[in-house]
């Protein structure tokens, strides 16, 4: 008889977060990825409807990385009573709890979900229980016919792309794709023999902007802002972003390309992150594992503070001019960045440098574009500080990366699902992948199915 595997976009179809799916096959049911939904408000219902499966018929759960899109819904699955297996490379382990932690910290401030019954410590430490970490390329045997192993998508630390082989048949899950060269993190593996793709679109339809010689320029931002004796703030993402912020600083300090002067790490999760990164530094990429024969300490450099604590933080205001805050969130949504942002924005000496992407309507983007009064959690602030930005850095690849990505496996690929994006994002990426490589490419619904002969 002939085999077959069969695919459900439970999640992450026509949406870039929310990254959630069942493979069938040899009569296993496994998951890849349960991630939440993230939109306006990270308590979107959607996220706590059931799931479209009986968690408990679920024998082993694949995290491709540690961002809560693609794990934020685990302690959800164990609550429904999932007692099968957790998979993911090291690394995602590591760095899964400090996020998940994280994550409730956001999500107790909404009760009227029940979401303190489902996000509770003790579902969040029975999954750590069950959870393995493997290293990249290591073949796990699952049934006689089906093995996985996961490979590098140089997305985030640990982040790996899950590749299955059923009877033979080749079926990969890109999760999601990092825009390589990172600054830390060796390129995205290059995949050369798949049948059936799954694969992430974020910037299915766009291309980035060149890239600035980001070190050039922070040292510029950094010098100017010394020199007028200012606060330069700095929001940023806790995960991976913070850690290459930090990496670029050290390299600065540590050559004496800036004067040493008071910088805070001012972020609880990437204070947490970063000491993870520090137990991982073997699966750093070239550049860095040269840096650390003269500099065994990446993250850490004269000068560098990281306030856990609230009192430490609401400190950094009493210490004087010139200095560096660094502080989450990216967006400026909230998070303690805003504190800084409302005490130091209205001052013409200080700087605020943005190195993230800035969602339309969030306060971080009407800065961007030249707004002179911004409302900040509540709170109308006058911009009269320099603001700068360095452009051209993403997590993802753009759509040229993505095609070129495919192209190395055109030879043998069957099926394209193009997920994780938004529709018009998926659609372009599809349509781009027929016409440019001829291939067979499919924007599915969420909630359907496909059967793959295998
Ligand atoms: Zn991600």
């Amino acid at each position: 008889m002939e085999k077959t595997a069969k695919i459900t976009f439970c999640g992450g179809a026509g949406s870039v977060t929310g990254s959630n799916f069942i493979l069938e096959a040899d009569g296993k049911k496994i998951l890849v990825d349960c991630g939440l939904t993230q939109g306006t408000k990270v308590a979107d219902d959607i996220n706590w409807d059931p799931f479209p499966y009986d968690s408990k018929t679920i024998d082993i759960l694949f995290v491709t990385h540690a961002h809560v899109d693609h794990l934020g819904r685990v302690p959800k699955l164990i609550s429904e009573g999932f007692q099968g297996k957790i998979y993911s490379t090291k690394p995602t382990k590591a760095l899964a709890l400090p996020m998940l932690e994280d994550t409730v910290g956001i999500l107790s401030k909404n009760t009227d979900l029940g979401l303190d019954k489902i996000y509770t410590p003790e579902n969040i430490k029975l999954a750590l229980s069950l959870w393995q970490g493997f290293e990249y390329h290591e073949v796990l045997k699952i049934t006689p016919l089906l093995e996985v192993s996961f490979l590098n998508a140089g997305h985030i630390l640990g982040s790996a792309m899950i590749k299955f082989v059923y009877n033979g048949k080749k079926i990969l899950f890109t999760g999601d794709l990092g825009n390589s060269p990172s600054m830390l993190l060796p390129d995205t593996d290059k995949v050369t023999d798949i049948d059936y793709l799954i694969i992430e679109s974020v910037y299915g339809d766009r291309n980035h902007e060149s890239r600035d010689d980001r070190r050039k320029f922070l040292e510029e931002t950094i010098e100017d802002n010394y020199n007028r004796k200012g606060t330069l703030i700095i929001p940023t993402f806790s995960l991976e972003r913070s850690q290459e912020l930090l990496f670029e600083l050290n390299a600065l300090v540590e050559n004496k390309r800036i004067p040493v002067m008071p910088i805070f790490l001012d972020s609880p999760l990437a204070i947490r992150l970063t000491e993870v990164f520090k137990q991982f530094k073997n699966y750093f990429n070239e550049n860095a594992q040269k840096a650390m024969i003269h500099d065994k300490y990446l993250f850490d450099f004269p000068g560098l503070h990281s306030t856990l604590k609230s009192e430490e933080s609401r400190l950094i205001g009493n210490v004087p001019n010139p200095k560096i805050v660094i502080a989450g969130s990216g967006m400026s949504t909230g998070g303690r960045i805003v504190h800084h942002e409302r005490h130091y924005l209205p001052d013409a000496n200080n700087t605020l440098l943005l190195t993230g992407y800035q969602a339309v309507g969030s306060p971080g983007r009407l800065i961007q574009e030249g707004l002179k009064t911004v409302r900040i959690t509540g709170e109308d602030v006058v911009v009269r500080a320099h603001v700068v930005t360095i452009s051209g850095y993403s997590g993802h690849k753009d759509s040229d990366g993505l095609l070129s990505f495919v192209e190395d496996m055109q030879e043998t690929l069957k099926k394209v699902f193009v997920v994780m994006g938004e529709p018009k994002s998926e659609m372009f990426l599809a349509q781009k992948l027929r016409d440019n490589l001829g291939l067979e490419a499919y924007v599915p619904e969420q909630g359907s199915s496909v059967t793959l002969p295998c």
